[in-house]
């Protein structure tokens, strides 16, 4: 068969190697047309469509060193899938051996230590089931599909971020596979170069099999959910939004966003595909509390739909997963706000107003408050000027309507970036967007973190990423 090498040449290996290979791995090893390749090979975003030559389902760390041995042996491409959320695609590369650790998915909690030990395969939904049998949470993400590690390798935000901060400012430690074939712990009393290098620095430095996250009382329940009202009171709302955010109390996170209404149950069916405008939000302490504490927005104007209620957090962490369906087609452009500024405002509004999917949005989520109080020199995720998110979510069904719809993202982008703090989230970054945007949002560590990858994967193995490029 053949397959692609990490310096670009293509190589031919034989069926006894691949059997070989098959030996020394407890997984699975699948090559194309094998029953599994298909779906293993498949990412959320349907606009990328790419063929490794041989997938290895990892069941644990010992076939991960295996697989390291079988890549250095043969110099080969390696590319590494986790939840295979990657807007730009990059857990799958053409020709390459691609890493699938989705069947590493267990996680134990220590609910004496408030710590997750958690496979380098899990979901969002695997840790927050897990850990809210003790009423503890991890700093995750928004979406329960989306994968734990390359989530937290690219720095992380959800609705704790406010309270704590970057979900990679809360992990303890990371169990990683080196380039040479070894595995390490990375924490901060050992190999701590390694550990601030993997806190935003993404996949460059080794692959991961273990995430120690510090977890949180919240829950089980909390206040949180959506409500909605038709976009024609989107500057009034907006200013809401505003104001709302400038006094929230930390355990309160709020997401205001515009989009055609979808086919939901708590919208009426006249709403279904008119355009809205709606305020997302969770309040993580104290329900009681929290009831009061999101009045103003369940009182606010002419709601169209309302189910920002008291509910389970486990509940609230999968309410925007049917509007991210695997398989569509997927665009993004985001940037890092120091504010919100009413001529913002207006500029969502106008572009809101042309949408040409049903599917599409434009968003903005609050992450102001712990991770601000953090230094710039505690880990390259950086952007500590970071108050708000804004994402301009494209989403559309066929690829005939590719153009129209990245047209849309890319000039509503350009119109609204220069309220941009100058970063945005690397996490959120398409396949187009080069080394300017990166250096945009991992900014001056860049340097060290060449340092970091020219100590721990100095020929550059771990290279379908956000690359940094060892400094030789
Ligand atoms: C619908 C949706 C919602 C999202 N919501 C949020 C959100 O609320 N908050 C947020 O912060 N982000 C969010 N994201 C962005 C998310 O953080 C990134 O897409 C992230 O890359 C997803 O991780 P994954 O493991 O699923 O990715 P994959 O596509 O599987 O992997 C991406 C890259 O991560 C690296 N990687 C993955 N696993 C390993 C490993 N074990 N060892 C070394 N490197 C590895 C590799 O470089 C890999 O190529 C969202 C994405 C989507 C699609």
């Amino acid at each position: 068969m053949k397959i692609k090498t990490f310096d670009g040449n293509d190589i031919e290996l034989s069926q006894d190697t691949i059997e070989r290979l098959k030996q020394q791995i407890r997984g699975q090893v699948l090559i194309p047309d094998e029953t599994g390749y298909e779906e293993s090979r498949t990412l959320w975003n349907g606009m990328i469509d790419r063929k490794p030559s041989i997938i290895v389902r990892c069941l644990g760390s010992a076939d991960v060193i295996a697989c390291m041995q079988f890549i250095r042996e043969h110099k080969l491409l390696v590319c590494i899938k986790g939840g295979g959320h990657n807007i730009a695609g990059l857990a799958a590369a053409d020709g390459a051996i691609m890493l699938d650790m989705s069947l590493m998915r267990g996680i134990v909690v220590d609910p004496v230590r408030k710590i997750a030990h958690t496979q380098a395969g899990c979901l969002l939904s695997d840790v927050d089931r897990e850990t809210q049998l003790y009423g503890l949470a991890a700093v995750l993400g928004f979406v329960s599909a989306t994968g734990v590690t390359g989530l937290t390798l690219g720095g992380g935000f959800g609705y704790l971020t406010r309270r704590w901060g970057w979900t990679s400012d809360n992990v303890s430690g990371m169990n990683v596979v080196t380039a040479d074939a070894r595995i390490v712990r990375a924490s901060r009393d050992e190999n701590e170069d390694l550990f601030w290098g993997l806190r935003g620095g993404g996949g460059n430095f080794g692959i991961v099999t273990g995430i120690d996250y510090n977890l949180f009382p919240v829950g089980p329940e909390i206040i949180g959910g959506i409500v909605a009202w038709d976009a024609k009171d989107a500057p009034d709302v907006l200013e809401l939004f505003r104001k709302l955010a400038e006094q929230a109390p930390p355990e309160l996170t709020l997401v205001a966003l515009m989009r055609p209404a979808p086919p939901a149950p708590w919208l009426p069916k006249e709403m279904h595909g008119k355009p809205i405008v709606a305020l997302l939000a969770c309040y993580s302490g104290d329900p009681d509390i929290g009831v009061k504490v999101v009045e103003p927005i369940k009182a606010f104007g002419n709601r169209v739909g309302d189910i920002l209620v008291r509910r389970p957090y486990t509940q609230l962490q999968s309410l925007l997963d049917a509007t991210n369906p695997n398989g569509r087609r997927y665009y993004w452009k985001s940037e890092y706000l120091p504010r919100i500024e009413p001529a913002l405002c207006e500029k969502i509004i106008a572009h809101a107003a042309t949408i040409p999917s049903p599917h599409s949005a434009i968003i903005l989520f609050q992450v102001e408050g712990a991770l601000n109080h953090v230094g710039q020199e505690h880990s390259p995720v950086g952007n500590r000027d970071a108050h708000f998110v804004l994402n301009i979510p494209g989403s559309w069904e066929n690829a005939v309507d590719d153009q129209k719809n990245i047209k849309w993202v890319r000039e509503a982008w350009d119109d609204m970036k220069s309220f941009s703090t100058g970063g945005n989230y690397i996490n959120f970054q398409t396949e187009d967007e080069g080394r300017d945007r990166m250096i945009a949002s991992l900014g001056k560590d860049l340097q060290q973190l060449a340092r970091v990858k020219t100590k721990w994967d100095p020929q550059n193995i771990f290279r379908m990423n956000r690359n940094i490029i060892p400094a030789l």
